[in-house]
């Protein structure tokens, strides 16, 4: 196999006859940017003198298989989230239950995470569970009550999305999509994510490499969607003594290899709430770009993963021993409510 290619071209008029003498030569290449050409398979035999003579070629570069996750096209670019963005110098906070429950749930979840700052309220209305007799979401009745949240209070909303046919409606919900470790890998969900135009929070699956997560990636931004943030939330490995084990070496790999943010979600690798605030510090020390935190009025009987959820008092600790060391990172965290 031959390493990748990115060819620059002086002038976006130039890509075309790029194109054609790579054709010519039987190159495979798809334009990337105004100014960029990625050949995939690489060059016959490394050799970019096939290239001789076409107008307007500035340079061919090695590139990794993932190009527009990389940091070729340009250094990290935050992605906005309603007034916020994700990547910027604050971290961004999203908390809530693991699944949308009732009204009430979201209400007083939702008040006590935003009072503390939380930029975002998470909940899933589709629930990707293990076991086909879990619990399965409340499905478009809990996207309405997400909406309700939503109206009330301008509360930004983060929720899953697992069936391509459903992006639109959740979309007209959602500030972020996100994508469960579960289905990371589901190619036709990634294809319709890429014509979306809403923010997509790209979990990584148990079983998979960080490099397969920005090939992931890669589907989403191949298919015109640029707002793609990426989520570390544990692997599979030997240790049973945390339900996944946190990978805070791929979150430091992530951020120096793409200009995607990335979150950490320290709540699915510990399993355990005891262990949830610890993750959470490690994944900001790793250079994470904010945390996603399940929290719940009354862990003890949430429908779904009960066990790592924090209660309101937990979160707001979390969130005050969070600050010192968002500041010796050169992070900060919101002082304020996001909204009323
Ligand atoms: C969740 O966020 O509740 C969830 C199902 O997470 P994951 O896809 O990472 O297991
Ligand atoms: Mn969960």
């Amino acid at each position: 196999m031959r390493p990748p290619v990115v060819i620059t071209v002086s002038d976006p008029a130039h890509t075309d006859g790029v194109m054609r003498a790579l054709a010519q030569h039987g190159v495979a290449a798809t334009g990337l940017a105004p100014t960029k050409v990625f050949a995939p398979d690489g060059l016959p035999d490394g050799d970019d003198g096939i290239l001789d003579g076409t107008a307007g070629v500035v340079g061919v570069a090695p590139s990794p298989p993932w190009p527009l996750a990389s940091t070729l096209l340009g250094p990290p670019k935050p992605v906005p989230v309603g007034g916020a963005a994700v990547g910027g110098k604050e971290l961004f906070v999203i908390a809530g239950p693991c699944a949308v429950e009732s009204a009430e749930q979201l209400s007083l979840v939702g008040d006590a995470v935003r009072r503390v700052g939380a930029h975002a309220l998470r909940g899933g209305a589709f629930k990707p569970r293990t076991s086909p007799y879990s619990f399965q979401g409340l499905g478009r009745d809990g996207l309405a009550l997400l909406r309700a949240y939503k109206a009330r209070t301008g509360h930004l909303v983060v929720t899953e999305v697992m069936d391509p046919a459903d992006v639109d409606a959740v979309a007209d919900v959602a500030d972020v999509l996100q994508v469960g470790a579960r289905n990371m890998q589901n190619a036709p969900l990634l294809h319709a994510l890429g014509r979306s135009r809403r923010p997509v929070l790209l979990k990584r699956g148990f079983g998979a490499s960080a490099n397969e997560l920005l090939h992931s990636a890669e589907y989403i931004l191949a298919g015109g969607n640029m707002n793609v943030i990426l989520c570390e939330r544990g692997i599979r490995t030997h240790e049973t003594s945390t339900r996944f084990t946190l990978d805070v070496g791929a979150i430091a790999w992530l951020k120096q290899r793409s200009r995607l943010p990335v979150i950490v979600d320290p709540s699915h690798a510990a399993g355990h709430s005891a262990l949830v605030a610890p993750l959470a510090m490690a994944g900001i020390a790793a250079g994470a770009d904010g945390v996603i935190i399940e929290v719940h009025d009354d862990p003890a009987h949430a429908k779904s993963d009960g066990d790592q959820a924090l209660t309101e008092d937990a979160f707001a600790a979390l969130m005050t021993a969070l600050r010192p060391l968002a500041h010796a990172v050169h992070r900060s965290l919101p002082e304020r409510p996001q909204t009323p």
